[in-house]
């Protein structure tokens, strides 16, 4: 089923939770979405996962090989930093968290994703934002910044300040993702500093 059929349907309204049903339906969709041509090489769609009424929200960029077998995100090296990083601000991807990415699913040999795959699942990452209404929203690397942020700077050009979700206000962070801090050990002094802004900032929304 493409994203037409999807919306036809009426999204949950703001004042009301998503129910497990809209979860079930949402997930069966973008598991069957064609809107792209990566469904032709993903085995599974990365829908994402935890908890349905967190606070944070944590998306990252797309799925890679280990999330495309398993279904789940962020579940590889960097995902095993990502679950470090939470749990130092007291967050685990049970509660309080629900993690998923720009795009749904992986693109071959995890190359960036092109503006038109980005495009395509666009309205599923909406949809998510929508279903959760976190507190705030934490964008890790700079394709999930630029594209929850809707600049085209650096990361280290978006990090650091406050931007909102569209016309939402959710608060929007942005920080180094895990992979590059696996492969650049001194930045995660930096993504300390983010973490500890984003601490406070769910304290203070509670
Ligand atoms: N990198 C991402 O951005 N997302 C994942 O799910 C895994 C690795």
């Amino acid at each position: 089923m493409g994203l037409t059929a999807w919306s036809e349907q009426a999204p949950p309204s703001p004042d009301r939770q998503a129910s497990a049903g809209d979860w079930a339906a949402l997930e069966s969709r973008i598991a069957a979405c064609q809107g792209c041509p990566l469904h032709l090489t993903r085995r599974r769609a990365v829908p994402g996962v935890g908890d349905r009424a967190a606070p944070l929200m944590v998306v990252g960029e797309a799925p890679g090989a280990e999330e495309d077998r398993r279904g789940e995100p962020f579940v590889g090296r960097a995902g095993q930093l990502l679950d470090a990083m939470l749990a130092a601000i007291g967050l685990n991807r049970q509660a309080g968290v629900f993690i998923t990415n720009v795009i749904k699913s992986r693109p071959p040999d995890n190359r960036d994703p092109r503006p038109e795959e980005m495009a395509a699942c666009r309205p599923w990452l909406e949809q998510q934002i929508a279903m959760i209404q976190p507190r705030v929203i934490l964008a890790v690397g700079k394709v999930s910044a630029q594209a929850l942020t809707a600049q085209t700077g650096t990361l280290g050009r978006l990090r650091g300040r406050w931007h909102a979700w569209r016309d939402t206000g959710i608060p929007v962070r942005v920080t180094y993702h895990p992979a590059y801090l696996l492969r650049r050990p001194a930045a995660k002094a930096q993504a300390w500093e983010d973490l500890l802004v984003l601490k406070s900032a769910l304290r203070e929304a509670a």
